[in-house]
Order: C-alpha cells, then structure tokens, then sequence
C-alpha cells in the first residue's frame, strides 16, 4: 500500500522553521508536514529506521535516537547501515543491533535519515532497491543538496544536524524521550558541531541540546571517546595525513590522500579518518582542504572537503565528484584511483581559487 507519491514532495527547506522569532521548540516544524509523517509513523507497526553509508555519529545517532523513542510507543524499530559503526561510536545504546542488510524486507514503513537520495544508503539501497521503491518512506535530513528521497519528506538545512531536527519533531509531536534516545541524539548533535564549535550551531541547537540533557544525556559520555581518549594508531594515522599534506594557492588550498598502505604503517582502522579534512582546514591560512582516501578497491576514491565562504563545497562536490552534503562540509566520490581522482578536484579547486 502506498497512498503517497513519492515524486510529489511535500519538503520543509528552512521555510516551515522560523529560528528568528524566538518560536519554541514545539512550534518550529510545519504542522501539516508534521501530520503526514506521523500519519505514516501511525500506520505502521514494523519500522526500518536507516542511516547512510560511511556513517558518522549523526546518522546512526539519529537513527537509534528514533529508535528509541518510536520503541517507547510500540513500534517495532530495526536499525540498518550499509557499513559498520565506527568503534569511538560503541558507548550509544542499541549500536550493537545495527544491521546491514533489511533482511525478508518485512517492514511497513522506512525512515531515511541524515541524507537525502537512496544512493546514499549505499549497499543497503543496492540489495533492497525494489523493496524501497515500493515500501513508503519517510525522509528526515538537514543537508542542502538533498533532493528528498520519500513519500514525505522534512529537510531543514538549518539544523546543525539530523538529531536537532529530530528533537523538533519529538518535542512537536509530544513523543516520550527516555535518556538513551537522548544520549543518542546528543551524539549526533555533538559530532556535527563538532562539540558546537561550528558555524552550523545556533541558538536553537543549544536550546534542543538542553532538551537533551534535561532528559539524562551526559555530553561526556559522547566528549570523552570521540575527542579525547583516542587509540595510539588513530594519531599515528593523522600524523601521517598531516605530514603528507601538499598545499596551493599560497597555502589557501591544502589536500591530503590515505590508502591502504598508510592505514598498515599507522596500524589503524578506515573508520579512524573521520574529520580528517577538518583538521586540515584548521591549518593557518587554509580555505578549502579536502581529503582523498582510497581503500579496497584501488579505482574507487573518495574525498572529503571542507571549505570557508565563499566556496560551496556541496555545490563543487556535487558538480565534480557525485557527491554534496552541505556549503561548508561535504563529500563524494569518484570512479577513478587515488591520484587521479585527486588531480581531477585540485586541477578544478586551483581554477576556481587561484586564477
Ligand atoms: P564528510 O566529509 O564528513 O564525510 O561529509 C561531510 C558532509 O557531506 C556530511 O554531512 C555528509 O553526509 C555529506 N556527504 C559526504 N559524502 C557525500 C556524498 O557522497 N554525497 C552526498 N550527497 N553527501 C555527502
Ligand atoms: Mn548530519
């Protein structure tokens, strides 16, 4: 059964949120909008809640946060992602049920979280791609290139992160928020702000944070293993990214590249990258960093950019590399192997910041 069209959208962009008129937390999303994804929510019993591949502590705490919270209302909720969590990721509860596959496909509902194509959920997308274009799909994310991939769909790129929005929708739609779904989506608002340090952070991100603390969550819980207690090979690992970084445009552009061979000399694991491009747009003098990984499969590269105004990295890495994500931090991924994928986006970048 599916009443909804899913190329008739019915999206929030930022319009259906107002964060300049002080409105509470509970008014803040289109209340129509908010009727149709409850009305989806109701009529199901057995709910696929699934977060994006190469996932980060946003889309998988934002898909337990849910979890969660619909568990507390009788729904049946199965997490799924393509890849698995990365290990500073072990504390959220619920982590270990993650699953890669929907397996027989027995659910009435699919929640798409924190990205807003299918193609992002990777080999979840890939095994089930019949399945989710016939299953109704509600699609909840905050990034700006995101098309909206569901029968309704809530995307507001004014939230710092999927879990902020996701507070919005909790707090709008009355539901109950025990301290796990708490803890779990202070986690993906921690990680996307990286600890509220971004520019992303608003008012209303502190304000749906207090939400979340007032509910149990502890942000040491989610400080202490993401940005303190880090294992030896991860900072082996971004020494060695550091130390092999080459620099253009007077040092406004800087890019590094990790594959296979750097991951065996620091000891470290793929999931041990995250943010790397972010360190090394915290470099003196750097405008746009990007970071190029290759692991695996030689002729498959994928590149992580950072940027500062005016250069859109959603805009550039959508344009270039298949990918998006926001104006300040995105993604993609190109066909092609380590160098070449890396002198394609350079060769491109020097054009748009140094002529
Ligand atoms: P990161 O560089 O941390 O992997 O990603 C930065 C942001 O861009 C994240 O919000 C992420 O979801 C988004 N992003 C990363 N890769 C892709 C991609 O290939 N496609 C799209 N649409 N977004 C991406
Ligand atoms: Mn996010």
């Amino acid at each position: 059964m599916n009443s909804f069209d899913k190329t008739s959208k019915n999206n929030i962009r930022g319009g259906g949120i107002d964060i300049t008129t002080n409105k509470a937390l509970n008014q803040q999303l289109d209340p129509a909008l908010l009727r149709q994804a409850l009305a989806l929510i109701h009529s199901a019993q057995r709910i696929a809640v699934i977060a994006h591949e190469h996932p980060d502590g946003d889309c998988l705490g934002s898909a337990l946060g849910l979890a969660h919270i619909l568990g507390q209302v009788g729904k049946t909720c199965v997490i799924a992602c393509a890849d698995p969590a990365p290990g500073n990721l072990a504390f959220m509860p619920g982590i270990d049920k993650l699953q890669h596959t929907l397996d027989n496909e027995d659910y009435d509902l699919v929640i798409a979280l924190d990205a807003g194509e299918l193609s992002r959920f990777g080999s979840l997308y890939q095994k089930h791609q019949a399945f989710l274009e016939r299953v109704p799909i509600l699609n909840i994310d905050h990034h700006l290139s995101s098309s909206g991939c569901g029968n309704v769909n809530i995307i507001d790129p004014i939230s710092a992160a999927t879990a902020e929005l996701l507070v919005l929708f909790q707090q709008q739609a009355k539901l109950p928020l025990n301290k796990d779904a708490a803890l779990c989506l202070l986690t993906g608002i921690i990680t996307d702000t990286s600890s509220f340090q971004f520019t992303n952070t608003t008012a209303r991100t502190l304000e749906a944070s207090a939400v979340l603390l007032r509910a149990g969550a502890v942000p040491e819980t989610v400080v202490q293993p993401i940005y303190r207690t880090r294992p030896l090979a991860q900072m082996r690992f971004q020494s060695l990214v550091i130390s092999n970084a080459q620099t253009s445009c007077n040092g406004r552009l800087i890019w590094s590249q990790a594959t296979d061979a750097t991951l065996a000399i620091a000891g470290a694991t793929p999931d041990m990258d995250d943010n790397f491009s972010g360190l090394l747009r915290d470099i003196e003098g750097v405008e746009v960093a990007v970071f190029f990984k290759s692991y695996g499969d030689p002729n498959i590269t994928r590149l992580s950019m950072r940027s500062a105004a005016p250069y859109n990295a959603a805009e550039i890495c959508q344009r270039i590399a298949n990918g998006g994500g926001h104006a300040r931090a995105a993604g993609g991924t190109l066909h092609l192997p380590i160098d070449a994928a890396t002198k394609l986006v350079i060769t491109e970048l020097e054009r748009i910041m140094c002529t």
